[in-house]
């Protein structure tokens, strides 16, 4: 399977965990915590639909300064989620500064905060200097806090001695091309197969296709291509939990979102020597994450947010965690 997600550890396995996630074949990515964000191009900050902050501790989310410098100018909006207290929180961050002169800016900010039984979401504009909030308040049921035609994003409320959410995101289906009956049909590849796969995702099966062929373009409908080209299989899905005490609860938690993961991204701040150390900061072992890891029976791991003492130790971590790759 051609993955559609390519995740990337902005800082290595050592400093603040912050996952970027680009979407293949579009101009979309998710980011998964925004403490330190210099290792990102400005092209990928302007890419990002979404930022999720599993909690507001500074290492998780001084990056929004940045992120806001950088897209200040665009038409796409941005959207924040994140535990309880989210949204005082970004507001009081674009309130530090002074807007007078944003009047024509077309940014909005959506501040999304995840509640037990709720989401409350705000917008809040550039043109009105960020003064003024539109606030919206909707139930939640089930784990999705999140939807766009190529991924969901499932979140979980988990205990680091305060609110932390956990996160999966999901690729809705995955839309694989069989290239023999391509060959066979005297079909030739290009654009088309792209606009083909983003007709099926959307639904729009109905809408005609100009199919390159070896005798010219045939305009087909895109459910009968679908229905001769394409396999459907379960589409990728990556999982990120970080700063999280290892607790029965906890681990009931992420296992409701993120079984079966592709790729898991988890935390290991400490090596199993400070167990009791983790269990009072609300910090995940490595041994710990390795546990989680195998409950979760995750495809691939990826250590993350080791604590400053162990810097030099990450191959002890790699051991304890039982990772062999
Ligand atoms: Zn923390
Ligand atoms: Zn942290």
């Amino acid at each position: 399977m051609r993955p559609s997600f390519i995740p990337r550890l902005v800082n290595t396995e050592l400093y603040d965990p912050v996952v970027y996630v680009r979407v293949l074949n579009e101009k979309k990515a998710v980011m998964f915590d925004c403490g330190r964000v210099e290792g990102l191009a400005n092209r990928e900050v302007l890419d990002l639909d979404a930022i999720f902050i599993s909690h507001t501790h500074m290492d998780h989310f001084m990056g929004i300064d940045q992120v806001l410098r950088i897209i200040l100018h665009r038409r796409k909006p941005l959207n924040i989620y994140g535990p309880e207290g989210i949204t005082d929180k970004v507001l009081a961050k674009l309130r530090a500064y002074t807007w007078n002169l944003t009047k024509d800016y077309p940014l909005e900010i959506y501040i999304h905060e995840i509640l037990d039984s709720t989401i409350r979401s705000t917008r809040t504009r550039a043109a009105e200097g960020f003064d003024t909030a539109l606030r919206h308040e909707e139930d939640r049921s089930g784990h999705t806090i999140a939807r766009d035609s190529r991924y969901l994003v499932d979140a979980v409320i988990l205990d680091h001695n305060i609110p932390c959410l956990g996160f999966v995101i999901k690729e809705i289906v995955h839309v694989n091309i069989k290239g023999n009956v391509i060959t066979r049909r005297g079909y030739i590849p290009g654009a088309w197969i792209g606009r083909l796969k983003e007709c099926i995702l959307s639904g729009e099966t109905q809408t005609l296709i100009d199919v390159m062929t070896d005798s010219g373009i045939i305009m087909t409908p895109a459910a009968e291509l679908a229905h001769e080209l394409i396999i459907a299989t379960p589409g990728q899905k990556v999982a990120f939990f970080t700063d999280i005490a290892c607790t029965k609860e906890n681990i009931r938690h992420m296992e409701s979102i993120a079984l079966d993961a592709d790729m898991l991204f988890i935390e290991t701040y400490y090596l199993d020597e400070m167990r009791e150390q983790a269990i009072i900061k609300g910090h995940l072992t490595a041994r710990q994450a390795g546990m989680i890891a195998g409950r979760l029976r995750a495809k691939r791991v990826f250590p993350m947010h080791v604590s400053p003492r162990y810097h030099s130790m990450l191959n002890e971590i790699r051991a304890e965690m039982d990772i062999k790759e």
